[in-house]
This record gives C-alpha cells, sequence and structure tokens, in this order.
C-alpha cells in the first residue's frame, strides 16, 4: 500500500504540470491547520466534520445540550466567533442570537447557511403554528433536506480551501449516501405504525419536515412557536388537551430541555402517553444515545416508533 502510493508520488514529480492535478487525487491531502471552522449546533459540526474528514477540525460553539432559541453568548462565545475562519450556522431565522453576536464579536468571518436554498413548509390547515414567525427553520429533521446543509457545507469549505476540493467532494458524497440511507432505514421504521396513529404533538414545532416527509400530523404543541423561547399559556394549554382527547394522539413527544411537570399534568389530564428525551437541537455527550446526527435522528425516530406503533 505505501510502496503503491510512493510510486504515484514519484510519477508526479515527472509528468508535466498539465497532468499533475490528476496525480494530486490520488495522493492524501494535508490537513489544513490554519483554517479555524465553528458551527453553531453539534449536529451542524458532526455533518461539518463528515465533510472535512481529516483534513479541517470542525469546532462547536454551543455547548451540549444547550437551545440555540435561547442561547445566551459567553465571553469566550465572542471570543471563539471572533477568532473563526469560518462559521457554519442553520439560518432561516434560527439563531436569534447570531445577527447580533457576529456584529459585536468582529473579525473576518466566511459564512456558510446550512440552509441556504431551502424553502419554508406550508402549514397544513389545522397545525396550529405562531403567527408572527416567518417560516420553519427546522430543516434537518428530514434527512432529505439535510443532504442541501451537505451540500452548502461542502460548497462552503471548498470555498474557504480550494486545495481541499477533492477531498471535500468525496467526503461529502459518501455523507450523502449515508444520508440517503437513513431516509430509507426511517421509511422503513415508521412503517409498523398504522396510520390513523402517526399523529404528534411536541413541546415545540420541531417535526413539521419530519411529519411532511414521513406521514405524520402535527396535532399539537404545548408551545406552538417555532422557538422553544416562547411558552404558552393557560388557555393554550387547556385548548391542547381538548385536541389530544378530540384526536385521541396516542403520545406527547418531549425534547430534552421540556418542563416535566407540565408533562406530567397533560399525561394525568390526557391519558396519553409521555415520551420525554428526545434529542433534537443538540447531540447527546459522545457516550449518549444520540451523539451524531444520523443517531439522532434513528434515536427519535425509535421512540417515537415505540409510542405509536
Ligand atoms: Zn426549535
Amino acid at each position: 500500500m505505501f510502496r503503491a502510493r510512493g510510486l504515484v508520488w514519484v510519477g508526479c514529480l515527472l509528468v508535466v504540470s498539465a497532468l499533475a492535478s490528476a496525480c494530486a487525487a490520488n495522493t492524501p491531502t494535508p490537513l489544513q491547520k490554519g483554517l479555524r471552522v465553528v458551527a453553531i449546533e453539534s449536529f451542524l459540526a458532526d455533518m461539518a466534520q463528515n465533510v472535512a474528514g481529516d483534513r479541517l477540525h470542525v469546532d462547536t460553539l454551543m455547548p451540549i445540550g444547550a437551545d440555540p432559541h435561547g442561547f445566551e453568548p459567553t465571553p469566550q462565545d465572542v471570543k471563539k466567533i471572533a477568532e473563526s475562519d469560518v462559521l457554519i450556522l442553520n439560518g432561516a431565522g434560527f439563531e436569534e442570537f447570531l445577527q447580533k453576536l457576529v456584529q459585536n464579536a468582529g473579525g473576518e468571518h466566511q459564512l456558510i447557511q446550512a440552509s441556504k436554498g431551502l424553502t419554508s413548509r406550508a402549514l397544513k390547515p389545522n397545525e396550529p403554528h405562531d403567527a408572527d414567525n416567518p417560516g420553519d427553520p427546522h430543516f434537518w429533521f428530514d434527512p432529505t433536506k439535510a443532504v442541501t446543509y451537505v451540500e452548502n457545507i461542502r460548497d462552503g469549505l471548498t470555498h474557504a480551501d480550494p486545495a481541499g476540493a477533492a477531498t471535500y467532494a468525496q467526503n461529502a458524497a459518501a455523507y450523502i449516501a449515508k444520508l440517503n440511507a437513513l431516509d430509507e432505514k426511517i421509511k422503513q421504521q415508521v412503517s409498523v405504525i398504522p396510520p390513523a396513529r402517526r399523529k404528534l404533538v411536541t413541546d415545540h414545532d420541531t417535526f413539521g419536515y419530519f411529519a411532511d416527509r414521513y406521514g405524520f400530523e402535527i396535532v399539537g404543541m404545548i408551545a406552538p412557536s417555532f422557538s422553544t423561547a416562547d411558552s404558552s399559556t393557560a388557555q393554550q394549554l387547556a385548548q391542547l388537551i381538548d385536541t389530544i382527547k378530540a384526536t385521541n394522539a396516542p403520545a406527547i413527544f418531549l425534547e430534552q430541555n421540556a418542563n416535566p411537570a407540565l408533562a406530567a399534568q397533560l399525561a394525568r389530564d390526557t391519558g396519553a402517553q409521555v415520551v420525554t428525551g428526545l434529542y433534537t437541537h443538540s447531540l447527546s455527550e459522545p457516550n449518549g444515545p444520540a451523539p451524531t446526527y444520523i443517531q439522532m435522528l434513528e434515536y427519535d425516530t425509535q421512540k417515537i416508533v415505540d409510542a405509536l406503533k
């Protein structure tokens, strides 16, 4: 193996420069230590690291478990952003705190908006929603939309580090194949749920794209908002209890930072099963059940399937 690689490299030295790029594809690309890449959320850092491979290290701004909707950056976060060369964000209004932070942090960054090119889903007629919100930024709950994230990250890294183009293209293609396999796996997993039970009640509006892709109905939300920064009123909760009873929604799905007392009350008042601990806006710790983006979607899907099948 080493011998063969050495021969290719020696061969490159002997040919004219016009052929050198063809040879370069066979030679391992060196690690770009100079480029500082920071992704805002852990799931974006995981996607980006899959594209970057061994060539770049992708740092994460937000600690594991933090909620991007209500995130309060520390002075260290400001410093990290100021020192970054490439900043990867979800975009589409998801990181409400970021615009001000980038302005205050100073420095020169290339911004990669992972969701660039995706358009917000249309809400279904009976779906609860926040009229003030311009759109749903939770695209990553459909792996086929995460493919667009990966393409944007690939193009952004290539722009920042053109010499790594072949590496990023190859890694992105391999990862996109995994995302397409994930999509197929989720279809298989949810196929055991009877169509009449494909009903989701969640704590905020995270699962819209998942619902559209895999044939679920969004029945209700504890906080009918695209942001966890908003909370629900007593009137909205009373309405939700009525809706859960009227639709026979079997379960209420709560994310990591949801209010357990509120969930217990809903379970008492409706008879629905409460499923806690879904990973949605952050991966788990490395030794937890959802340490990668793909494992996060697999884990959540399995929890949903277990409760509804
Ligand atoms: Zn959210």
